[in-house]
């Protein structure tokens, strides 16, 4: 029985030695290669076309921004003004939410024992090797309520922050930089030196610029051999991520409960040396509805309750005796966004607990937000580089 010709090889390549016709056919096959090549390049000449548009939409409003009063500054500005390169899930988050509608799965069970950390029993006791072995802080924790004003803070239902400061040294009155947004904040608070200096001045890239230009925390513990990690809620923040600095990453745009499972997964895989948690939502809540507004008060709620489940879990792994908590935030605000040099957006709260640190302190000396990155590396035992501006807050110690 004779197979039946595939169809496919009728259709394609005649034997160009046919008719004329057939030869004719064959050319203008040929032809088509070439002219699927051009239609590539003209996609590719149109996507060449957009991305530079972009780009001088981006160059043309932070011209704009540049021109603005500071109050113009904030990143909710950005994002109206500019395409949006960090386009945020919606916040779904109701007008007048009930207390219990707000933090649903939080369910914030007190976490933090009653008694002084020295004193807690660790249910598991990992061995600690390593440079650090021996020293009484093996880990720092800094956790970044992104735009958590320490007004808000306190007048919110935060139980876990609450006990942390019964055991910990806390200031309200602590400073970030100017210009008061999520990555120029973040990039001082985390490589200890001003925006002048790392070059993240503004909240979006612009055509020419610098990028991060300055080591941070990071890059120094991970050269000293120690281990870090990182979960982040906001995109851009991977612009501070340098290559072969951060051993666990997870950072891109997400609410605070896909940031907490991460951060938890790393916490339960092994603790790194330095782990920097960021939860981005007070911030977007605060651009949504305002600064000091119910809704945001709810969201620090809703952040307390996943500070709580991180203790926790640094307890429930053997980590909390061996851990330096330090609770902060990027920047705070006013009205519906934030970035200028109000007190209201300067003034952040810092909470530090943990082996040797004074308990139930209010601090006097001013801290700095680039005191964060310092007062890792010192706990750490790390040489904190001659140039940064930012100093270990000593009197945290006992
Ligand atoms: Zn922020």
């Amino acid at each position: 029985m004779p197979m039946p010709t595939p169809k496919s090889s009728q259709k394609e390549n005649p034997p160009p030695q046919g008719s004329h016709r057939q030869r004719l056919a064959a050319k203008r096959q040929k032809r088509v290669i070439p002219n699927k090549f051009a239609g590539l390049i003209a996609l590719l000449i149109l996507a060449i076309g957009l991305v530079n548009f972009a780009s001088v939409s981006a160059l043309q409003a932070f011209a704009f921004n540049a021109e603005q009063s500071a109050v113009g500054q904030t990143e909710a500005g950005f994002a109206g003004r500019v395409d949006d390169p960090y386009p945020l899930p919606e916040i779904v988050i109701t007008p007048t939410p009930e207390p219990a509608a707000a933090a649903p799965a939080v369910e914030p069970a007190p976490v933090v024992a009653e008694e002084p950390v020295a004193d807690a029993e660790p249910v598991v006791a990992p061995v600690e090797t390593g440079p650090l072995a021996g020293q009484p802080i093996q880990h720092v924790v800094i956790i970044s309520v992104d735009g958590m004003r320490p007004d808000a803070m306190e007048l919110a239902v935060t139980p876990n922050i609450d006990k942390l400061m019964a055991i910990g040294a806390y200031s309200r009155s602590a400073q970030t930089v100017c210009n008061s947004i999520t990555l120029v904040s973040h990039a001082s608070m985390l490589s200890g030196v001003l925006p002048e200096k790392h070059g993240i001045e503004w909240g979006v890239p612009y055509i020419g610029w610098p990028g991060m230009s300055s080591p941070t925390l990071f890059n120094i513990a991970h050269e000293a051999g120690l281990s870090t990690g990182m979960a982040f809620g906001k995109d851009k923040l991977n612009y501070l991520v340098f290559n072969n600095s951060v051993d666990h990453l997870f950072g891109q745009d997400a609410h605070d409960p896909e940031v907490r499972d991460h951060a938890l997964e790393i916490i339960e895989e092994g603790l790194p040396n330095v782990l920097f948690v960021h939860l981005p939502d007070n911030d977007r809540v605060g651009h949504a509805y305002g600064w000091m507004s119910e809704n945001q008060l709810y969201a620090i709620q809703y952040a307390d309750g996943i500070i709580g489940e991180i203790v926790t879990a640094l307890e429930e792994n053997g980590y909390l005796d061996t851990t330096l908590i330090i609770i902060t935030a990027d920047h705070g605000g006013h009205g519906f966004g934030h970035g200028d040099d109000a007190p209201e957006d300067r003034t952040i709260p810092w909470l530090a607990t943990g082996p040797g640190v004074r308990q139930g302190v209010i601090l006097s000396s001013p801290i700095s937000t680039m005191d964060t990155a310092a007062t890792t590396l010192f706990a750490l035992g790390l040489q904190i580089p001659d140039y940064w501006v930012g100093k270990p807050v000593l009197e945290i110690f006992e």
